[in-house]
């Protein structure tokens, strides 16, 4: 079986010796290289979107294939100034990418009286130093991560780039000496290269190295090179990508009659680096060298390398990049899916301790999604940019929906994806290894898993969207709790962020449920901080507040951890607790507090806060004396996808105990007041392709057991919620009159919804709006007779 994206670094050691390389037919060898890629990185297939930045097109060095050295006569300037280097970056920034790649020539100060001339002037006493100042300019004005590229480099360089940029690159191109394309560049000796990639691994440097493929050198040779750079990375694992790129000959260098590498070759040297080298080195070929990009693909490679909407290949510069449309298609086309990635790739983004400086860390979190790889788009949740459209128009499944031309793909060509999807719809469950390859679907696996997840909420609930109107009642933001994602309690944590704290008085609670039921309310839904001074009789008192405002809404309230607090400062067994909760009133209580049912992370997220067994101990016991409740998951905000998984599974073993669950509610972490995210140590929250996928993979895992999939419009907005109803949700949650906590965490969305804008999202859809109860009954609305209830509630 194909490893999921996600799943575990692939390691190990060369699948095929020197001599099996130099014989194999080129054809069983690409087969095998192929395999080897397939089992390391699945169906994922990457790129980095970056700008170039050629600092200097000054060099010491004369290659013979080369274009990209000037002498100074033709450059305005021997080096770029550090406000066109930003304004590269900001444009780089405007369009998406991650990356700057500083490309430039080595030590042209030894060679040139103008490249001295102008460092001196500029108060730079060396190249290297130039490209630190630029590379902290960019980090620090537009948080594109840069890569350095500066070639055969000494300890106290390598380690001076460390500290501004997240990821450093040398070619090492050949270790062959006597080639005369390098016999004037001193910088191309091989052990001084060598040294450099040394060096790059004693100092921790996450390293992109490569081969430079037909320049007269031979297959032995290239094996050379490969053993060494694999000898390299057993010693210090810091290898994260090969790069082998094809010599194409150019007019103007002493090379321009010198043959293209011939294709053979070229693909001979990608299948025989995937198999020499270990499988957790990433292997790239640049798609603007070559112009059938499938054959790349077929011979192993895993990475597209640096793809830019901005600026040129200086080092190629006849050599236009792909667009972004035609890369994703030849990547699809050939089965495979494409997403952005960073400078640094996840095995060491993920691992920011060992491989990045303390400057660089958040930047690179900051840019990250879930699985250490680039985010895909500005969306974010609670924010405003609109949602990226991850669904083709044909997945609108519902019966009449306008646009519905077909089926939905149900199952894409292949991968782990496909395979997990096919078990599902062969009636199989999902474990946690196959939730996290769900949570790894990129491009048109994301739009399978929502049609298998569409097809699966529309079996077990048909195609009415749910909801219920209720409003929510926040009586304290003044919490004893630290928890280090929450914008919304003023505890000592929060004290500089929005709002005054408060506690509101019990008649206020009356006033407002007496309001809330008179606009047609049928739930209210409490929640709040722990303040200091609650005793258990609080919750109780409140409960008798929200009856004297109205003698039957229905009282969902109370966290597992309010309730557990409660008990304790009652000095009552929890069920005992909760019993004098129900009697006096409380119907069902909600999942939050749930965060994220891991304890690794709740020790990052919550560390004061009940763990995994006392949330779900304290929903056993709700469920045993017959209040039901809700999962909910806060997401996206230092976790990787394995945690969802594991979130998922528990919560499910627990339902199929209990059947307490009423619906699994997906709460994407909105980052912007949170004290986690303002001391630099979140993510931007959830993509939303993370978002869809919590939803879709919600749907599959809950088969069985959890029948309702819920959706925060608060935090989505209309168009992310209209796609979600696409990917397995059925009910769009609560009208909520005054919602505070999404808001304070800096959330854009309304404070409530009614009906017509519920009707307004689901109409085009083709899908049926219907109010329901909390215990998901339905409310009926005889005309002019105000609201009227039927069924359970
Ligand atoms: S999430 Fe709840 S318990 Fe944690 S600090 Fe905020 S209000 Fe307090």
């Amino acid at each position: 079986m194909p490893a999921s994206p996600g799943s575990t670094t692939p390691s190990g050691t060369a699948v095929a010796t020197r001599s099996e390389l130099l014989a194999a037919p080129l054809p069983e060898l690409l087969a095998r290289a192929a395999a080897v890629r397939d089992a390391a990185w699945g169906t994922r297939l990457t790129f980095s979107p970056k700008v170039f930045i050629p600092l200097t097109m000054l060099c010491r060095d004369r290659c013979g294939y080369c274009t990209f050295a000037k002498a100074p006569a033709r450059l305005d300037s021997p080096y770029l100034p550090i406000e066109e280097v930003l304004e590269v970056a900001r444009a780089g920034r405007a369009a998406g990418c991650h990356e700057a790649l500083f490309t430039l020539g080595e030590g042209p100060e030894d060679r040139y009286p103008a490249a001295r001339e102008w460092l001196a002037a500029h108060g730079y006493a060396s190249t290297v130093e130039y490209l630190v100042a630029a590379c902290a300019a960019v980090l620090a004005e537009t948080g594109l991560l840069p890569h350095a590229n500066a070639g055969a480099l000494g300890p106290d360089e390598l380690a001076a780039l460390r500290a501004v940029s997240a990821s450093q690159g040398m070619m090492l191109e050949s270790l062959n000496p006597g080639l005369d394309a390098h016999r004037a560049a001193p910088d191309k000796v091989p052990a001084r290269r060598l040294a450099t990639l040394e060096d790059a691994g004693r100092l921790a440097i996450p390293f992109t190295t490569g081969l430079l493929v037909g320049i007269g050198e031979s297959r032995e040779d290239r094996l050379d090179a490969l053993e060494a750079i694999a000898a390299a990375h057993a010693r210090h694992g810091h290898v994260q990508e090969v790069i082998v790129q094809n010599f194409l000959p150019k007019a103007g260098t002493s090379m321009h009659r010198h043959p293209p590498c011939p294709t053979d070759e070229f693909l001979w040297t990608i299948a025989a680096a995937r198999l020499l080298l270990p499988p957790d080195i990433h292997l790239q070929a640049p798609p603007n060298l070559s112009d059938d990009l499938a054959p790349l693909v077929a011979a192993g490679i895993d990475d597209w390398g640096g793809v830019s909407p901005v600026t040129a290949d200086h080092v190629n510069p006849e050599r236009a990049w792909p667009a972004l449309g035609i890369l994703r298609a030849a990547t699809e086309e050939a089965g495979y899916t494409l997403a952005p990635r960073l400078t640094v790739y996840p095995e060491f983004a993920l691992d920011p301790v060992t491989w990045l400086d303390g400057a660089l860390r958040f930047p690179v979190l900051d840019a990250s999604d879930a699985e250490g790889l680039g985010r895909d788009h500005p969306w974010a949740s609670g924010g405003e940019s609109p949602p990226p459209d991850l669904l083709a128009p044909s997945v609108a499944t519902a019966p009449g929906a306008p646009g519905r031309t077909a089926e939905p793909e149900l199952v894409p060509a292949g991968g782990a994806v496909a395979e997990v999807l096919a078990g599902v719809l062969a009636g199989e469950t999902v474990g946690e290894d196959e939730i996290v390859t769900l949570f790894g679907a990129r491009g048109p696996e994301v739009r399978a898993v929502a049609a298998v997840a569409d097809r699966l909420r529309s079996e077990v609930v048909g195609d009415e969207v749910t909801y219920v109107a209720n409003r929510n009642i926040n009586y304290t933001n003044v919490c004893t709790f630290k928890c280090k994602f929450c914008a919304f309690s003023k505890g000592p944590l929060s004290l500089n962020l929005r709002g005054a704290p408060y506690l509101l008085e019990l008649g206020e609670i009356t006033d407002r449920v007496a309001e809330a039921e008179a606009m047609g309310a049928t739930e209210v839904c409490l929640q709040g901080g722990i303040h200091p001074d609650f005793d258990g009789d609080y919750y109780l008192h409140v409960i008798r507040a929200v009856r004297e405002g109205s003698p039957t809404i229905h009282i969902h309230g109370f966290t597992a951890l309010e309730v557990t607090e409660g008990a304790r400062r009652s000095s009552l067994p929890l069920a005992d607790y909760l019993v004098l909760l129900r009697d006096a009133g409380l119907r069902t209580i909600p999942g939050t507090a749930a965060e994220i049912l891991d304890d690794e992370v709740r020790a990052v997220l919550c560390p004061d806060k009940i763990d995994t067994e006392e949330w779900l101990e304290a929903h056993r016991t709700a469920h045993s004396v017959g209040l039901n409740s809700n999962v909910t998951i806060m997401f996206g905000a230092v976790e990787q996808p394995r945690s969802w998984a594991r979130h998922l599974v528990r919560t499910r073993a627990l339902q199929l105990d209990t059947g307490g669950f009423t619906e699994f509610v997906p709460l994407p972490f909105v980052h912007m007041a949170t004290p986690l995210y303002i001391q630099r140590r979140s993510r931007r929250g959830p993509t939303f392709r993370e978002t869809l996928l919590m939803h879709a993979v919600g749907r599959i895992a809950y088969r069985g057991a959890i029948d309702n999939i819920q959706l925060s419009w608060v935090k989505l907005g209309a168009a992310g919620a209209r796609q979600l109803l696409r990917a397995g949700v059925n009910d769009l949650g609560g009208t909520l009159i005054d919602e505070n906590i999404s808001r304070a965490a800096g959330a854009s969305h309304g404070q409530m919804m009614d009906a017509d804008a519920f009707r307004a999202l689901v109409a085009p859809l083709g899908r049926t709006l219907a109010q329901r109860t909390t215990l998901y009954g339905r409310v009926v609305h005889p005309d002019g007779q105000g609201t009227v209830l039927a069924g359970v509630h």
